[in-house]
């Protein structure tokens, strides 16, 4: 009798183990329903996180981050290239793109700037794709630098190297190792990767062009610098040239969201479903937007949303939440670090709103 009642205590235990399981899988699984029953904080936390990401929520989100900044009137063009300094500063567009490829969007996210030092995450793929990561690790670096952008003394601090390839010197270094016979087939494939990236064709920036190529002095002693120290894969010249063409393509917010989407989908543009960078190498690219993505503020940024992230001139930023979001912004004012004023903070609040960085997961 009593053996029967402890076997039925067991099952009955048994039977209650299970059905809280079952019930957490689904609060897990779904938007809609509410924690009931004897569950736990941690997982009453998890639930309430995921309905969190309903349609409803990120669009609510994203309206609430566009009209609390679209007015705001700090930073301004980048003028060092003359044609940056014209484009239209209350250009304001923000695109959020799942790795399923589901598309939330509001503002400019049409509206086209040059993509500027945005370019070098795409290149820096193609080396991590061409030559393996610790080519990236040792032969250009992927540490910050703690000092400009564009800086030439970095350089000579560093032992004659770049730091990383998203400071001028490691991108063009990094365009000059990208393998092809002359520099005509590196620029085509550098543009036809940015072009997979985005899963379009993207358009040409003659007029920044232009306006850059014939003022490119400090990239070419860059590179000539680096030349000399046996640290370019093709001529200097050249690769400062093609970098530049890099800088020049046109992207809008939702080109950029589509291109961190298939960065936060391992590697695979969503939107096409073609894989364009091994998964392996994703984390990598990734370390090195979290260090050194935008510029001096790099620090400030990531405690402030956690997430790996690039920034250029023309006023883009893209942003990687692994495996669950990609976030291009578009506005060109920039703050004195050289990033976009109302692209950061409509970052910031979005990924805090959602309660999606990286880190806090
Ligand atoms: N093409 C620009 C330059 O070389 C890129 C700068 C940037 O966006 O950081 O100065």
């Amino acid at each position: 009798m009593e053996k029967v009642s402890k076997r039925q205590n067991f099952l009955k235990k048994g039977v209650m183990t299970l059905s809280v399981a079952c019930a957490s899988l689904i609060l897990l699984s779904t938007t809609t329903l509410e924690a009931k029953g004897p569950l736990t904080t941690e997982v009453k936390t998890q639930a309430v996180q995921k309905t969190s990401l309903s349609e409803e929520r990120i669009n609510t989100v994203l309206k609430e981050a566009y009209e609390k900044f679209k007015n705001n009137q700090d930073g301004k063009n980048a003028d060092y290239i003359k044609a940056l300094a014209i484009v239209d500063s209350k250009i304001f567009g923000i695109t959020l793109v799942t790795p399923n490829g589901k598309v939330y969007e509001i503002g400019d996210t049409k509206a086209e700037v040059s993509i500027q030092s945005i370019s070098k995450v795409f290149t820096a793929c193609m080396v991590l794709q061409e030559k393996g990561n610790k080519f990236l690790q040792e032969k250009i670096g992927v540490n910050a630098t703690g000092l400009a952008f564009n800086s030439i003394i970095a350089i000579e601090l560093h032992g004659g190297s770049a730091s990383n390839p998203f400071v001028n010197a490691g991108a063009i270094q990094a365009t000059s190792w990208v393998e092809a016979k002359d520099s005509k087939e590196r620029w085509a494939k550098i543009y036809a990767n940015m072009d997979d990236f985005a899963g379009k064709k993207l358009n040409f920036n003659e007029e920044v062009y232009d306006s850059e190529v014939n003022d490119n002095k400090n990239n070419q002693a860059i590179a000539k610098i680096l030349d000399a120290r046996g640290r370019m894969g093709s001529d200097p010249l050249e690769a400062t040239t093609v970098y530049t063409k890099q800088c020049s393509v046109n992207v809008s917010a939702h080109d950029l969201g589509v291109m961190a989407s298939t960065l936060a989908n391992h590697g695979t543009n969503p939107k096409t479903g073609k894989k364009i960078l091994d998964e392996k190498h994703v984390p990598k690219i990734l370390a090195v937007m979290a260090t050194a993505g935008l510029y001096d503020n790099a620090g400030d940024w990531l405690y402030n949303t956690g997430t790996p992230a690039k920034s250029g001139v023309g006023g883009g930023i893209l942003a990687v939440v692994p495996g669950k979001m990609g976030i291009g912004i578009v506005s060109p004012p920039l703050d004195k670090f050289g990033n976009s004023v109302r692209g950061q903070l409509a970052a910031e609040y979005i990924i805090e709103k959602l309660g999606i960085n990286p880190l806090a997961q």
